[in-house]
């Protein structure tokens, strides 16, 4: 076996290929020389090295910093060998080893995860975020798998290849073989394909991502389809592919397609033509260009099954457009899409139901010769409780016990989150206006409130909360004593906006992780982003809520974009059984034994002004609606609202204190 190291004596020499180091590393052979010994990290600090089966370390460097291989021969093999065994290297253009692609092709189609590390991984993400050029902010890219079609598929791909190269001799003129290039498009997918640990097709065939991914791309599904006829659409921009690409099932991941696509001899245009089952004769696609009178991005059409391929799955953060975009005009359900065609309502019967009653609108038109009034007056006490308490998004029909949604709504209900106005007359925004101001209880002016949203969060997001409130529940049995399920109750909560959600017309969650609102009605409040705080607030590690509307008023900041609107969000947060304190204590991390949270109050003499409330788990608390108010001190306000807070310690809320 291989001799001790010369220097250290204690861990394997520093392997770079075949040539063997008398020291294990670089940094021990300059103390060598410089006559000292190596001053190592003791030996569980330095994790051992990512190819699977090595034994040794990871290389440390002079600096001490550490890698992630033991020597560059595995480094080497880590980022550019096969992403399978990731011990030998790849084979040509491929991804696997001679033994590994053998295996895989034997069992494909199957997804395999290429390591974060890669440089396949590398290089489609970096095309991703390259081709993000919509004016929002890119998401985060959280996994790549890489496609394996049969052998079959593939072969029938490379005819393809060949005849449009034989064509067109693309390869003397630089370019790739058949003039192949990668694009994205964006599709739907009903299962959890593609999220963390998720590598199982499902068999649902409406799951059109797990079919493409399966069968590649088929003609068939797409007649007649977009803006160049009856083809299969890519684009460049993986922005645009974005705007295509959704989840029916619960998610906070969404997926994207690369492709190899045959470009051949491309015919380039820049006004669409709907009626196109092909490419002009002499081309073999076509090439649609953006233009200042046309499209805005560009697509790229083939008519043919096999001048494309799925190649790579890539799997990103979701961006939250407005979630009202993304709903039929009539109901709670989402619109129905059609490739590169979103329509306005969910399905036929719904347009249809629509166009049935412009029907009648026109022939009201002709006989009354005036319209109907905008807004149905409100003449019964049935249309009343309509109004005033029926679903915040169709109002046709009441709320639900547990949602803001009627029955009908809810059994549609797509799986999202976001923010969805609440009407004026409505008997929520009523509740949540008078809180606010009721609970406004500095001595200033309380401003006027703009809008209200509703918060709405995803399943997975809801469903800890729901079971804590369960587990709450079952241990004090608030109900027998004729208080809230969990003794639940709504506070409120300021933080930081870095974008202007909420501002007239901004219901879209912005991708900034430094927004903290935005990052809270995405994925609810998180105790973790504490960890760089040099104070955690007067009680300690928690998340603080305060009843008082014009206190938390001082930690809501717009941090970004100029607005003359400020945001409060309130929340529903499980008390439990609370634990009244007067005076602060910042060594907490958690309630006191056989307590549920924190209620701060305020006595005379007191050290608080104001009441808190601190809960010190994250599925405690739920952002439930976001209040939108004047944020410009008023003329008649006797101390300038917008000044510091009362304590710099106080209510630190979520952000981390610069
Ligand atoms: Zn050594
Ligand atoms: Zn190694
Ligand atoms: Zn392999
Ligand atoms: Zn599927
Ligand atoms: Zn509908
Ligand atoms: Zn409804
Ligand atoms: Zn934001």
């Amino acid at each position: 076996m291989a001799r001790p190291p010369q220097n250290c004596k204690s861990k394997p020499k520093y392997a770079d290929g075949d040539v063997v180091h008398p020291y294990c590393s670089k940094r021990c052979a300059s103390s060598a020389r410089s006559n000292r010994p190596t001053a190592h990290r003791t030996k569980s600090a330095v994790p051992l090295c990512r190819i699977p089966g090595c034994s040794s370390r990871v290389y440390v460097g002079r600096s001490g910093g550490t890698g992630h291989y033991c020597s560059k021969a595995h480094l080497r093999l880590g980022t550019h060998g096969c992403i399978c065994c990731r011990k030998a290297s790849a084979i040509g253009p491929t991804c696997f080893c001679q033994s590994c692609g053998d295996e895989v092709f034997s069992v494909a189609p199957m997804i395999i995860e290429v390591p974060k590390d890669h440089e396949r991984y590398k290089g489609v993400e970096s095309q991703f975020r390259k081709k993000w050029q919509h004016n929002n902010n890119c998401p985060e890219v959280r996994a790549i798998y890489k496609i394996v079609g049969t052998a079959e598929s593939l072969e029938k791909y490379e005819q393809y290849i060949n005849k449009i190269e034989a064509k067109g001799n693309y390869a003397s003129q630089g370019k790739t073989r058949g003039n192949e290039n990668r694009r994205w498009h964006g599709t739907t997918r009903e299962c959890n394909i593609g999220d963390k640990g998720v590598m199982e097709f499902c068999s649902d065939p409406s799951c059109s991502l797990c079919c493409i991914m399966k069968f590649s791309f088929d003609l068939t599904y797409s007649e007649n389809a977009g803006m160049f006829g009856g083809g299969i659409y890519t684009t460049s921009t993986s922005s645009k592919s974005d705007q295509f690409s959704f989840n029916s099932c619960a998610s906070g991941w969404k997926p994207m397609l690369l492709n190899r696509v045959v470009v051949g001899k491309g015919y380039r245009m820049t006004t669409p033509d709907a009626e196109l089952t092909g490419p002009p004769a002499g081309y073999d696609s076509v090439l649609a260009e953006a233009s200042d009178s046309g499209l805005n991005y560009d697509e790229l059409v083939v008519y043919d099954n096999d001048a494309i391929r799925p190649s790579y799955l890539v799997m990103s953060t979701i961006f939250f457009v407005s979630i009202t975009t993304n709903l039929c005009v009539k109901h709670w359900t989402q619109r129905f899409r059609k490739r590169a065609k979103v329509y306005p309502y969910c399905g036929r019967t719904c347009a249809k139901l629509a166009a049935k009653k412009k029907l009648v609108e026109e022939a009201r038109l002709k006989v009354h010769n005036r319209p109907a009034p905008p807004n149905p007056p409100i003449h019964t006490d049935s249309h009343q409780a309509r109004s005033e308490h029926g679903c915040v998004f169709c109002r046709a029909a009441p709320m639900s016990n547990a949602s803001v949604l009627c029955q009908p709504c809810l059994d549609v209900a797509p799986d999202m989150a976001g923010i969805l106005k609440v009407p004026e007359d409505h008997r929520n925004y009523k509740g949540v206006e008078k809180q606010f101001k009721q609970s406004w209880r500095h001595e200033t002016v309380c401003p006027e409130v703009k809008a209200i949203y509703k918060i709405v969060v995803t399943n997975a997001i809801m469903g800890p909360y729901q079971e804590y409130l369960e587990s709450v529940e079952a241990q004090w049995g608030f109900v027998a004593q004729g208080k809230p399920r969990g003794n639940e109750n709504r506070r409120w909560h300021g933080t930081r906006r870095k974008c202007t959600l909420g501002d007239p017309g901004n219901e879209a969650l912005c991708a900034d992780p430094g927004c903290s609102l935005c990052c809270i009605i995405r994925e609810s409040f998180d105790i973790k982003y504490y960890k760089m705080a040099t104070s955690w607030g007067r009680f300690g590690r928690g998340i603080y809520t305060s009843s008082t509307s014009s206190k938390c008023n001082d930690y809501s900041m717009n941090m970004g974009a100029e607005s003359e609107w400020k945001t409060l969000l309130l929340n529903t947060v499980i008390v439990g059984n609370g634990k009244k304190l007067i005076n602060d204590d910042i060594s907490l991390t958690g309630p006191p034994p056989g307590f549920d949270s924190i209620l701060a109050e305020v006595v005379p003499g007191g050290a608080l002004n104001y009441d808190e409330l601190v809960v010190y788990k994250n599925e405690a608390i739920r952002p439930s609606y976001l209040v939108v108010y004047s944020g410009a001190p008023t003329p008649e306000c006797p101390r300038a609202r917008l000044g510091e807070p009362e304590s710099s310690l106080s209510g630190v809320c979520l952000e981390i204190t610069e």
